[in-house]
């Protein structure tokens, strides 16, 4: 069993208590000693204690999606960790001066990878963000200014803690613009007109229970081989056919070109006919998957799902809607229920499409907000708050041609809606629009009291453990 030293306070004690997978409820004295962590957090007492809840809590749900493969964990002495520590260091003074955080700062886990990635995780089984900073040392490839500002972008998250569903969903802002007039999403106020229809076009996509930004709502995507989908047809497909054994690959190329579109700065909420060659692609997929499924009788997707990810259906039934219920009741099997709730849910989006300009439409989310995080530390440290908006643009290629059209004036494909990230392009010219709000003596994130759960709605069921943040 791992032990954390956060658990200290009779908040924490109540907390673990109730949540045991990875939390000891008997807490030692040692661990009584270090008192006043915030409770939000799991507070590692030691690399190892941090590498074996990594390994047993973390690792299984985000490797693949998030990582790649991971191949190895770094040993905490290895020379390319020092540097990392370093940066964060440099950030945290600031980051303790402003927002006092009641944790120390972040461990470092940095994992061999060849996807380019950092992250904060946040454990949904305790309702806590841990207190880590994951790396992959493909990032170590990029230029210290991009390290430094990824790095103050992952603080963001672990310090205002919007890695916590319901604190996201609490800070989420909608509103929309007009043509060529491009305010910061921190001073907007929450427009009810806009979130009653873009809440409901963001629900049709992640009620599914997927949340696969880049289909667009279709529940299969980066990580279909650990999502449902892909579970559930390498369990169940007739391996006779011939043309089932390729539908994974085919799909997987989908993915990759509706990702490709993205890294070129293509956002989904860009040109009409993405979404109708979207439509197709996924359908063909649908029409392609279903003679290849042979679900077991009589077991509803609710029971598919709960057997896949190994938690309770009746959570995944709760967390549907009453539309989507009648769907799944009505189909005859799993599988035609899921494709069913999907083609339900692309419909309702298309029409929210069609009846309002989602190009106006914007929405202020904790991606947002670690960008803004970031520049307001990195300006307090005298650096360049800009540097945030290049580090995502990369390679060096597509950062020019960004830097190139920004600096001509133009304004950037915001980002399709779904995502929390805006399109890298459009977090490059928010950066440049960012700093002159702050050169100018403008405000960044408050420095405000951030120990206390924020209200809000309660998040709905999400099969993963783990939400991660990138
Ligand atoms: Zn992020």
């Amino acid at each position: 069993m791992l032990s954390f030293r956060s658990i200290a306070s009779a908040t924490v004690l109540a907390l673990a208590a109730c949540a045991a997978p990875v939390s000891e409820p008997g807490a030692s004295a040692e661990s009584t000693a270090v008192a006043a962590h915030d409770p939000d957090y799991l507070v590692f007492g030691s690399h190892a204690e941090a590498v074996a809840w990594f390994q047993a809590a973390a690792a299984p749900t985000i490797t693949g999606s998030l990582l790649g493969s991971v191949t190895a964990i770094v040993p905490e002495e290895d020379p390319r960790i020092a540097p990392l520590r370093a940066m964060i260091a440099a950030h945290w003074g600031p980051i303790v001066q402003r927002f006092a955080p009641q944790i120390p700062a972040p461990r470092v886990l940095l994992v061999e990878s060849t996807f380019s990635n950092a992250a904060i995780l946040f454990d949904n089984r305790v309702k806590k963000t841990a207190d880590l900073m994951l790396v992959t040392t493909k990032i170590l490839e990029r230029s210290p200014e991009d390290i430094d500002a990824l790095l103050a972008h992952e603080l963001g998250h672990l310090v205002l803690k919007n890695g916590d569903p319901v604190r996201a969903d609490a800070l989420l802002k909608y509103y929309s613009v007009t043509p060529g007039v491009e305010p910061l999403g921190l001073t907007q106020p929450d427009d009810p007109a806009v979130r009653g229809v873009l809440a409901p076009w963001r629900a049709a996509v992640a009620n599914i229970g997927f949340s696969l930004k880049e289909l667009n709502g279709y529940p299969a995507g980066t990580g279909v081989s650990t999502m449902f989908l892909g579970r559930y047809f390498g369990a169940h497909f007739d391996p006779a056919l011939e043309a089932c054994t390729a539908l994974n690959t085919q799909l997987r190329a989908l993915v990759d070109s509706l990702r490709q579109m993205r890294t070129d700065g293509v956002g989904l909420s860009g040109p009409p006919e993405l979404r109708v060659k979207l439509d197709a692609a996924t359908r063909a997929f649908e029409d392609a998957a279903a003679p290849c499924l042979r679900p077991p009788p009589g077991q509803s997707l609710f029971q598919a799902m709960g057997e896949t990810f190994g938690v309770p259906p009746e959570g995944l039934e709760a967390a549907a809607s009453a539309e989507e219920l009648a769907i799944v009741r009505a189909a005859p099997d799993a599988p035609s229920a899921l494709f069913a709730v999907v083609r339900h849910a692309r419909e309702s989006m298309r029409a929210a499409e069609a009846a309002h300009d989602f190009y106006a439409f914007r929405m202020y989310t904790g991606e947002e907000q670690a960008d803004d995080f970031a520049m307001t530390v990195l300006a307090l440290e005298g650096k360049d708050p800009v540097m945030m908006g290049r580090s995502v643009n990369h390679p060096d290629a597509l950062r020019a041609s960004c830097e190139a059209s920004v600096e001509a004036g133009q304004i950037p494909d915001y980002g399709g809606l779904v995502d929390a990230h805006h399109s890298a392009c459009f977090r490059l010219y928010h950066a440049r629009a960012f700093a002159t709000h702050l050169a100018a003596g403008g405000e960044g994130i408050p420095g405000v009291a951030l120990s206390q759960r924020a209200r809000g709605p309660e998040a709905r069921f999400d099969p993963r453990a783990i939400i991660e943040t990138d």
